[in-house]
């Protein structure tokens, strides 16, 4: 069964074909800068002797429509697929899916419809999402297409851990409430890690961190996410690259109030200035960890702050799940910067976390304990891979078909 997965942001689109037998990646690629006149397409793949092989192509791609005729002409010169009919079908990522979607949902005109519907959630998000949708269907009509989101792993939150506390009309009227990100990858690495626990998943509780660029931490019980750091938006909880996190709201009506800021200027303010990069002027944990070393007082203090806020959660995810069997790291962060694994959880051995420095002090490419053999709660790196887990949950919508 192959099976294409499609990530269309609203100027690039990430792709990547698996033949699902094996869960082997067949090809992978990205078209950028859609619109421009040096628009780049890119793809990696196995040739017929074997070997890995790219093709880089630079020019100018007008539109979505343009992108996926790219993708697909360069399938098929490669002699990955002899047409897009070779394809089981198409998973797309979908960001937000609100209250709609709680499991991935085979794409019909009812879901185009709910994913159109949740733009004002994710303005930045959904409309690339739906654009590559729309033109997947429109070129390959006989393959079923996928909506996998964001949001859906967050679904099972109870009602007392995703609202807030403003006027309840405001849930009811305007869908404010949390949502929680980054759900494929938190769903792909419990699973993982049930696997290697050899725990059933229904049983498993663990703590989940996918530090990247965004970053969110979810708190899993048996199996399933009880709550996460992110919100209504990926603005919410952990400081990251260039967000925030949690600030307090009444920070944003000072600033409107007293130093001339408007709606759009806080929320780049927010968004685009702040995190990592507002403390130190960077917001890539390479340069951070190097500036620190170098001895620059703001880096050493945004790691500080950084590893800080991820601790605290650790605290309170901890409080509420009551037993914790694991602590997963994930992401470009979680993977490969060891001294963030090491100084959020340092001094945590209350809680039963104890980490190996001699295990933990590398960058880990595949799964990895690095918690004491006598930690009671193992703490492992699990590279995350939001591609598979979206083409598994694409074969499963099609199996039941
Ligand atoms: P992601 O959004 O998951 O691609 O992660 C991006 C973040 O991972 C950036 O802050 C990178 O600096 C960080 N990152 C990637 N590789 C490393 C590394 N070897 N050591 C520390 N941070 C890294």
């Amino acid at each position: 069964m192959k099976i294409l997965v499609l990530n269309a942001g609203s100027s690039s689109v990430k792709y990547q074909l698996f033949e699902m037998n094996d869960n082997q990646v067949l090809a992978s690629g990205l078209i950028e800068k859609i619109g421009e006149m040096d628009s780049l397409a890119k793809i990696k793949y196995c040739d017929e002797r074997g070997c890995e092989a790219k093709i880089e192509r630079v020019g100018n791609i007008k539109n979505h429509d343009d992108a996926l005729a790219i993708i697909s002409d360069l399938l098929i010169e490669t002699k990955v697929i002899a047409s897009l009919d070779d394809l089981d079908g198409v998973g797309h990522r979908v960001v937000q899916g609100g209250s709609l979607f709680s499991k991935p949902a085979l794409v019909d005109a009812h879901v185009i419809e709910g994913i159109e519907r949740l733009i004002p959630l994710a303005p930045l998000h959904n409309p690339g999402n739906l654009a590559g949708i729309k033109v997947s269907l429109e070129k390959s009509p006989s393959v079923p297409q996928v909506a996998v989101f964001d949001t859906a792993f967050h679904a099972t939150l109870p009602q007392y851990a995703y609202l807030y506390a403003l006027p309840y009309k405001l849930f009811e009227e305007a869908n404010v409430r949390r949502y929680g990100f980054h759900g494929t990858s938190h769903h792909f690495i419990v699973k993982e890690a049930a696997k290697t626990l050899q725990k059933p998943l229904n049983e498993l509780n663990a703590i989940t961190l996918h530090l990247g660029n965004g970053a969110s931490m979810c708190a899993v019980k048996n199996g399933k996410s009880i709550d996460t750091t992110m919100g209504l938006t990926p603005l919410e909880g952990l400081i990251m690259g260039t967000r925030s996190g949690d600030i307090d709201p009444a920070i944003l009506f000072y600033l409107a109030r007293t130093q001339g800021y408007t709606i759009d200027t806080l929320d780049t303010l927010l968004n685009k200035e702040s995190g990592l990069k507002g403390i130190c002027g960077n917001n890539d944990m390479r340069e951070i960890g190097k500036m620190a070393q170098e001895g620059d007082e703001k880096a050493k203090l945004a790691l500080e702050m950084f590893n800080y806020r991820i601790k605290k959660y650790i605290g309170a995810y901890s409080a509420i799940l009551g037993r914790v069997d694991c602590i997963i790291f994930t992401g470009g962060i979680g993977e490969n910067d060891s001294d963030v694994r090491r100084d959020s959880c340092q001094g945590l051995s209350n809680l039963g976390i104890e980490i190996d420095e001699s295990v933990n002090n590398q960058r880990c490419s595949s799964i990895t304990y690095i918690s004491t053999t006598s930690s009671p709660v193992k703490v492992l790196v699990i590279p995350t891979n939001e591609e598979l887990e979206i083409a598994l949950q694409t074969k499963e919508v099609i199996e039941a078909l």
